[in-house]
């Protein structure tokens, strides 16, 4: 009865005694019992293997979690390094399409024969402007017009054989300008993009480049924050150009250029008659 007694208490106390949470004095008493009862020895050693037991399983289920995690992280990395190239890979891609149109723009800018045709608005106002370049004589002329077509301003730059006159025309009246102030007024073929691969490279992180039309012409879009600009796929140059004013109105000029049809008859001496010339 006694040892029945003591079997219950040492089997209540072995958890603890397990943890070791018992107090000297209770281990000793365990321990004493221990030693001359094969049935609470037997209990504590299933205990035992029980803990143990548990313990593998916790164990497993922990180097599950990590490969599990150590799995997402890999994935993670993956898809960083996949983001890296794609982002790598369209730069990249920008960098070239822009370099090869500043090359082409290149050759077509070497040209001493061209007509160039510009469009600006701004506003209600459009100045159309005209250009006949041969052998670097000139005849250009900016025509200002308000949107209901009244002519505000007309100026007219002439280059000949050394011969230079410019002419303003306007509702104030006629006048011949002093040519040392305008000289070299002129207009040259215009391209968007930079002139070298690092620039073009540089341009290539700040914007972005679709395909599109544009006036008829195949092009590229190139788009930055305050502006578009369009370029024509087969020459290099400007066709479009859009520059956005936030709060005012955006100011957009078209291009036209055609190369080796100028004529010298094209370069035309304006009639100064009834030009006054300005005192200064
Ligand atoms: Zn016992």
């Amino acid at each position: 009865m006694k040892e029945n007694r003591n079997c219950k208490i040492v089997q209540d106390l072995l958890p603890n005694y397990i943890e070791k949470l018992t107090t000297e004095e209770t281990n000793q008493f365990i321990e004493e019992h221990l030693k001359e009862c094969d049935e609470c020895k037997t209990v504590l050693e299933n205990m035992q293997k029980d803990i143990q037991l548990n313990a593998e399983k916790q164990d497993k289920r922990e180097v599950k979690y990590m490969k599990k995690y150590s799995n997402k992280m890999k994935v993670l990395k993956y898809i960083l390094l996949a983001l890296i190239i794609i982002y790598i890979a369209v730069v990249l891609r920008r960098t070239f399409i822009m370099f090869s149109l500043s090359e082409k723009a290149k050759e077509n800018k070497s040209y001493d024969n061209y007509y160039a045709k510009l469009y600006s608005y701004h506003g209600d106002s459009l100045t159309i402007t005209e250009s006949y370049n041969k052998d670097g004589n000139h005849l250009t002329t900016m025509t200002r017009i308000t949107v209901d077509g009244n002519q505000r301003l007309k100026l007219t730059f002439y280059n000949k054989d050394n011969e230079q006159i410019a002419l303003a025309e306007s509702e104030e009246g006629k006048y011949i300008l002093n040519t040392e102030t305008t000289a070299g007024w002129n207009v040259s073929p215009v391209t968007y993009v930079g002139d070298g691969f690092l620039i073009n490279m540089q341009l290539a992180f700040i914007t972005g480049i679709d395909s599109d039309y544009c006036n008829g012409k195949e092009c590229y879009v190139i788009k930055g924050s305050s502006y578009e600009r369009y370029i024509d796929k087969e020459t290099g140059l400007a066709i479009r150009n859009i520059d956005k004013n936030p709060g005012q109105n955006d100011r957009s000029v078209d291009y036209e250029y055609t190369f080796n049809t100028v004529e010298d008859t094209d370069i035309v001496k304006p009639d100064t008659t009834g030009y006054e010339v300005v005192e200064e």
